[in-house]
């Protein structure tokens, strides 16, 4: 199924939605199966699989996004990137999907490698609307396509220096014009940050479409700040304050003051956005605590799950890796 079809059928019910990355290792692998058994029970309207910068992870990216399409019925979302790979592995990745009934695929530019790569790199990729384009040029209407956008602006490498909402716009309003047909975005704690990015986006594009603010659940202090750091997202003051040092070290309590913030942040969206914005993307990590709490708890999400006393107790005996 198309994302966008079922988002249309829901006719403005709030929904969520998991993202998941492939692990390195067969273990890794065995344990994310176990949790994505019982995530699924969350009832998250689609799931979407990472890609490796350069095409590192397809054929991992691939099997974990068919095992979620085909035996966890889940509908599921690859992510795809163009840049600095072969066009060889984009046609095997879009193939590979078209043939195992993936229908959704997250078209991406891709960061540089950090190392430099022997790969045959194909030039008529340099942004992510080249792959848009060649998707709808390749399959016509058969994928539901996503971009990914910023609600701070993008950063190119480190220098942040250009880093605005108005830099980036015209490129996002490309990409939804050549055929994009919802919206993804990076993670940010400023939920003011991603409202203004929100009315902005639809005053200049003219008309609605469906943006899915990227949220990620904070489950340690550390990776809170690694996450803002690697995303040049910024932490405003009041949400600062809500850890302070003595709070740091003590990952239960920031976890569940985590929770309460990504809460308010859904219903800060939702409500600013008198319900325009209904859905919301978890960047999972593939750990499953926090995230289950979050849609358990928040009165906006928890009319999804049918399960939710059944899911406490499965994931209370759980360990997180
Ligand atoms: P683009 O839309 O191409 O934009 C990149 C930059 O170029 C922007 O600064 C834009 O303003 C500028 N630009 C665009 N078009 C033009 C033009 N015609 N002329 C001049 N400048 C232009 N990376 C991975 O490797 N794997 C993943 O699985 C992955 N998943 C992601 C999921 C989400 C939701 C997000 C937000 C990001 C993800 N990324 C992933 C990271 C992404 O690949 C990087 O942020 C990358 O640097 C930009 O990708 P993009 O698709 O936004 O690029």
């Amino acid at each position: 199924t198309k994302i966008i079809d079922k988002i249309k059928e829901l006719k403005g019910e709030p929904f969520y939605s998991f993202e998941f990355f492939p692990p390195k290792t067969d273990n890794g692998l065995r344990n994310l199966l176990a949790r994505l058994g019982r995530m699924s029970m969350l009832n998250p309207l689609f799931v979407t699989v990472t890609w490796g910068a350069g095409g590192t992870t397809s054929s991992k990216t691939l099997d974990l996004a068919i095992t979620c399409q085909k035996d966890l019925d889940l509908t599921t979302c690859i992510h795809l990137t163009c840049t600095n790979t072969s066009k060889k592995l984009i046609d095997n990745a879009l193939k590979a999907a078209y043939d195992n009934g993936i229908k959704n695929i997250l078209a991406l530019r891709g960061d540089p490698p950090r190392e430099a790569q022997e790969v045959a790199v194909d030039q008529d990729f340099k942004y992510a609307i080249d792959l848009v384009r060649y998707i709808r040029g390749q399959y016509g209407d058969y994928f539901c396509i996503g971009v990914a956008a910023y609600p701070e602006g993008h950063v190119e490498g480190n220098d942040d220096s250009e880093q605005s909402i108005d830099h980036d716009m015209p490129y996002l309003l490309e990409k939804i014009n050549a055929g994009a047909d919802f919206v993804v975005t990076q993670l940010f704690y400023d939920a003011d940050k991603f409202c203004t990015f929100y009315n902005t986006l639809k005053q200049r594009l003219g008309r609605d479409v469906v943006v899915i603010p990227g949220l990620m659940p904070i489950n340690t202090y550390q990776l809170f700040q690694r996450a803002t750091n690697l995303s040049h997202a910024s932490i405003p003051p009041a949400v600062g304050q809500l850890f302070p040092p003595d709070v740091r070290h003590d990952d239960d309590k920031v976890k569940d003051i985590g929770v309460k913030l990504m809460i308010d942040i859904v219903d800060q969206i939702y409500n600013e956005t008198h319900g325009e914005v209904n859905g919301y993307h978890f960047y999972t990590l593939n750990l499953e605590k926090s995230v289950a709490q979050i849609v358990d708890k928040s009165s906006l999400l928890s009319p999804r799950l049918t399960v939710s006393s059944r899911f406490e107790n499965a994931i209370e005996s759980s360990s997180e890796d």
